[in-house]
């Protein structure tokens, strides 16, 4: 009988570590009476890539995160930046800024002088001041924890640590490896190894260094989004993993006494939507104009004229299968959408739902992607919770750019000006927002 037990209970806890199943923590936190943001003396900032507003529908009302909401401020239909990308979305997350005034825009740029596409992971191309910059302007110690390799480049001005997956302090252990990220079965196991991973190499860092702004990157609701699509099996089962670090963080921070001085602010770059239709804008390009280059950005593609006689791109481009709409440098479309600056691409083209920019060969390797103006894309959750932070309140609206402000209050940093501001709070109110 014995045996039957012990056997069962390996069943229910191999089960368990393969499904990536959630589990629940005991969510509790100490009332606190304020009606707007305090003082904290440390932030941490968590951004789980690609996670949806509507994945929260994945969760129950147990859920860990659902349970952090009695104590948090929060909105779950927060918005992010256009067009909606990994780097420029954390550019303007990490500046208070809307792309026209810290210059990235997208995950790509066409590189004039080389004539090729290249990634905008670098922090020569942020021409505005980083929060990490100003925590040290302030003499504070920063850190980066990420999934993300790309994020220690683009922020690595004012950044004191770094970890990521392969490079990290001695006193992390080693990342888990990919034996063959082609195969989905792998990629899919792969990730949920690795989410794990970054949640405890960032309790490790908070522990061991205890610094005061720590960026995390969660990159695992992203990968899987892109690879099974956000309506997969597997991206719930990420989120619901997500959501049984984030509850042993929250018993990790309370029991080492860190909620006394940390504020945490969980939140998402973009969010995801499904596609199965390929626009292959090079070929079509290639084959219609001599001199207009054009690169491709998940739902969205950018077009530089040099010299090509713009209306008659615009009115081609406009006529093929899945291009939804098309934003020119220097138009009113341009500035409301916060991109026209002198890095703007001549023409910024989004897809129709269900497509992407990307050549017919590749197309099996995306079954969800993200850049568009619509809220699959746009609707971002933002959760704040610790020192400093009301509870059970709302910011009536909500947008990335609008946490470096909040993090600035919590911190005293005075003097420093953003697009971003702190939003209002009002009294919760239960509202579904949410049907996916
Ligand atoms: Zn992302």
């Amino acid at each position: 009988m014995k045996k039957i037990i012990i056997y069962f209970s390996l069943f229910l806890v191999l089960t368990c570590l393969f499904s990536g199943c959630g589990s629940k923590e005991t969510i509790v936190l100490e009332g606190n009476s304020l009606e707007e943001f305090g003082s904290s003396d440390k932030v941490v900032i968590i951004v789980l890539d690609g996670f949806a507003s509507r994945y929260l529908d994945y969760l129950d009302q147990d859920s860990n995160l659902f349970n952090l909401l009695e104590y948090s401020t929060y909105n779950l239909d927060a918005k992010t930046i256009y067009p909606s990308h990994t780097c420029n979305a954390h550019v303007s997350l990490m500046t208070g800024l809307y792309p026209d005034h810290h210059g990235v825009i997208g995950n790509v740029y066409y590189d004039q002088t080389d004539y090729i596409s290249q990634k905008n992971i670098y922090a020569e191309r942020i021409e505005a001041k980083t929060l990490f910059e100003i925590a040290k302007e302030n003499s504070r110690k920063t850190a980066i924890v990420s999934g993300k390799k790309n994020m220690l480049t683009l922020f690595k001005n004012g950044c004191d640590l770094q970890t990521t997956m392969v490079q990290h302090p001695d006193y992390i252990k080693k990342a888990p490896s990919s034996k063959d990220s082609q195969n989905n079965k792998e990629y899919f196991k792969y990730n949920l190894k690795t989410t794990t991973w970054v949640f405890n190499a960032l309790q490790a860092v908070l522990s061991k260094d205890s610094p005061d702004v720590t960026l995390v990157n969660i990159h695992s609701a992203d990968y899987i989004g892109h690879r099974f699509g956000p309506d997969s099996k597997e991206v719930e089962k990420i989120v619901k993993l997500i959501d049984k670090n984030i509850g042993e963080l929250f018993s990790f921070m309370k029991k080492s006494g860190m909620l006394e001085d940390t504020s945490v602010m969980i939140l998402a770059d973009h969010g995801m939507s499904s596609v199965s239709k390929a626009i292959p804008l090079n070929v079509l390009l290639a084959n219609n104009f001599n001199k207009a280059a054009g690169i491709v950005d998940g739902r969205n593609a950018y077009v530089w004229l040099n010299g090509e006689n713009e209306a008659k791109v615009v009115s081609f481009l406009q006529k093929q299968n899945g291009v939804k709409k098309i934003t020119s440098k220097g138009s009113i479309q341009a500035k409301d959408l916060k991109v026209d600056c002198e890095r703007c691409p001549d023409l910024i083209l989004d897809s129709k739902p269900g497509y992407l920019f990307i050549p017919e060969a590749l197309l099996g390797k995306y079954q969800g992607m993200h850049g568009s103006t619509e809220d699959t894309d746009l609707s971002i959750p933002i959760i704040c919770f610790g020192k400093g932070i009301p509870q059970k309140k709302q910011m009536k609206e909500a947008k990335i750019i609008d946490l470096v402000p909040i993090v600035s209050q919590l911190m005293g940093f005075e003097g420093y000006e953003f697009d971003g501001r702190i939003p209002e709070l009002v009294e919760e109110k239960k509202i579904n927002y949410f049907t996916r």
